[in-house]
């Protein structure tokens, strides 16, 4: 592929350039993420679970288990499953929800969809004998996956649903962890693992008057479907007569959008920042290529998604979709030009450059696919392509070509006024039946607001007094004073597009590290400060990397609502040479017998 040189450009980068600063900056605002409401109090009922039934009971649990995972989505399976590879008999999930799924569980809204291959995402997939039916998968599947590994690992035995932890107290003459919940059980055990997900907390927008409205209302992430009718697969028959309003356009929008589209009798959809939106390309798994796959595959494959789009070089391109073309066009291309390889300078304008051009490519499917041109204007997303979370949908832009659906763009300032009947934006008041919020969820916050519970280590110090000034975990899995606890997910760890891959490397760290533990016959196991220290300099030192970058984009969870601080939003805190590498770093410090860690 040429490289672009400025002669050869068909655009005009610092034009560019500027249209995304005066984009970011109408967007910034001093309040960050107290823009959004807490979903406590007048709130509450947003995140009551609309898929159990009422009224469940169980006696308390007194008991002791070996390892207690808290969070039954991927990343709390994955530690069991991994945890019951290594010979653990005793181990219970706790978890909020009414079964197994975690974010899966909670976002069944119609059209949810996993937009990484399933052949990546779905973890265990060799090991429970499942191939997805298709190269995407719906929430519906993915959720039954997620019950099949709890039968196949025997994880139903201990679990306990619609349990909410209250607290986790270290009782150091007993060393075991008691954990208390809502259901008043006082567990014990040895180990306790936290996977309770990045982004399990859904947030409302702070709009004046949001307390005011009188008509049905709910979050995508607890769907009422006993509202519209229908299913993840659409047919939203209860909204044939129905004006529905759709707060948000990130993600989760994309998806639901075409399925109100089509079933509302009109939908409104106020826009503050549109997102991009490349081609999805579904189809179904072809029964050859799956009796073709040989032991090993769904590794194989993972790590080559993985290299690919941490920029690095593959002979094959296994997965081939959106992910990979945009992250190879904007890294592999920015590594060599000519025959000498580039400087960093050199290397983030070629960057840059590809970026400009994939932004365009997408501007343009705006164009080729809106035939209103205000609303195709206002459906132009002016920013880099990793400020906000690429989106791939087919139907979302053909919506917006509907007679029962009005594109409301904000200009970059949201929703105005929420009143008793509908949504105002520039001094008009939209009249709703229904307000659904697409608007996403808690991140930066801190992580006993967003877990709903603190945890009491040795001498009775808690994990947010420990965290008050910043995370201090030694390569985020544990900190000191906080014996036999173990954190899953992105905090001061990595991120890569197909987040199950993180879990499952981290699942296997921990049940390397427990099973070790045992076979030492431990008590205890926790880092020395001297470790913990140096891995938050290593944070602190690498995680700069990417701070300009953050700093440039429009606002939103990714960069801290535009703060962009060094501690600022998904991106901050993270290991910066990225996924590859600090794969790479766990398995060399297993190897080399786990410095650092004080196993007692
Ligand atoms: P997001 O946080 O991505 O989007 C929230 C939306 O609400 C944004 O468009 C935001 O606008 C808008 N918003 C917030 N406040 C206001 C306001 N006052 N007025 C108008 N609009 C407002 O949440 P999502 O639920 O869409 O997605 C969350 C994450 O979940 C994704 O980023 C992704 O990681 C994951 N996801 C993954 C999927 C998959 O396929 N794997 C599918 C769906 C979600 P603004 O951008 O201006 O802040």
């Amino acid at each position: 592929m040429p490289l672009d040189t400025a002669e050869t450009l068909d655009f005009d980068p610092d034009a560019l350039r500027e249209r995304y600063r005066q984009e970011r900056d109408k967007r910034l605002r001093a309040d960050g993420n107290d823009q959004y409401v807490e979903v406590k109090g007048d709130f509450r009922h947003y995140v009551d679970d609309p898929y159990v039934e009422a009224g469940f009971t169980r006696p308390p649990l007194a008991d002791e288990t070996d390892v207690l995972v808290i969070g039954g989505g991927f990343g709390g399976l994955l530690a069991a499953a991994r945890l019951r590879e290594a010979g653990v008999d005793r181990i219970r999930i706790v978890e909020k929800g009414g079964d197994f799924g975690g974010t899966w569980y909670w976002n069944r809204y119609p059209g949810a969809q996993c937009d990484i291959e399933s052949y990546i995402y779905l973890p265990l997939l060799e090991e429970t004998g499942y191939i997805p039916k298709e190269k995407y998968s719906f929430a519906a599947e993915i959720r039954e996956h997620a019950r099949r590994i709890g039968r196949h690992y025997d994880l139903y035995r201990d679990a306990c649903f619609q349990t909410e932890i209250r607290d986790i107290r270290w009782l150091d003459d007993e060393q075991r962890w008691l954990i208390r919940t809502n259901r008043d059980d006082a567990m014990k055990a040895r180990h306790v693992v936290m996977s309770n997900g990045p982004l399990n907390r859904p947030k409302l927008p702070g709009i004046p008057g949001i307390e005011r409205y009188k008509g049905h209302s709910f979050h995508t992430s607890r769907w009422d479907y006993a509202y519209t009718g229908g299913s993840n697969e659409g047919n939203l028959r209860g909204l044939v007569d129905k004006r529905v309003a759709v707060i948000g356009t990130g993600a989760t929008a994309i998806q639901c959008v075409p399925h109100l589209g089509r079933w509302a009798k009109h939908l409104y959809v106020f826009q503050r920042t549109p997102s991009s939106v490349d081609l999805r390309g579904n189809r179904p798994t072809d029964p050859d290529w799956a009796a073709s796959l040989q032991p090993g595959w769904q590794k194989r494959r993972m790590e080559n998604f993985n290299t690919l789009v941490s920029g690095g070089v593959q002979e094959e391109d296994l997965v081939s979709d959106g992910w990979t073309d945009i992250i190879r066009s904007l890294i592999s291309v920015a590594a060599v030009r000519g025959d000498k390889p580039m400087t960093m300078e050199e290397a983030a304008e070629a960057m840059e450059l590809a970026d400009f051009r994939k932004m365009n490519q997408i501007r343009r499917r705006v164009d080729d696919t809106v035939a209103d041109q205000a609303a195709a204007e206002a459906l132009k997303p002016w920013y880099r392509q990793f400020c906000k979370r690429p989106t791939f949908n087919d139907d979302y832009l053909p919506t917006f070509n509907r007679e029962n659906v009005t594109l409301v763009d904000t200009a970059g300032q949201g929703v105005e006024r929420i009143t008793e009947r509908g949504l105002v934006v520039d001094g008009r008041e939209y009249e709703v039946d229904c307000i659904i919020f697409a608007t996403g969820f808690e991140v930066g916050t801190s992580y006993t607001r967003r877990s709903g519970f603190d945890i009491y280590g040795r001498d009775g110090k808690t994990l947010s007094d420990h965290w008050a000034k910043g995370l201090r975990t030694l390569h985020g899995f544990y900190s000191a004073g906080f014996p036999n606890c173990f954190h899953m997910g992105v905090n001061q760890s990595t991120l890569t597009p197909n987040f199950p891959h993180l879990l499952d490397e981290q699942a296997r760290h921990i049940a390397h590290v427990i099973g070790e533990a045992n076979l030492r016959q431990a008590a205890t196991i926790e880092p020395t400060p001297e470790a913990e220290q140096a891995w938050v300099q290593t944070i602190v030192d690498t995680a700069r990397l990417n701070l300009e970058f953050r700093q440039a984009c429009t606002p939103g969870y990714y960069n801290g609502e535009g703060r962009a601080g060094a501690e600022d939003g998904l991106f901050a805190g993270l290991y910066g040479p990225g996924p590859v590498k600090f794969f790479e770093l766990l398995q060399q410090w297993r190897d080399g017998g786990m410095e650092g860690l004080a196993i007692a």
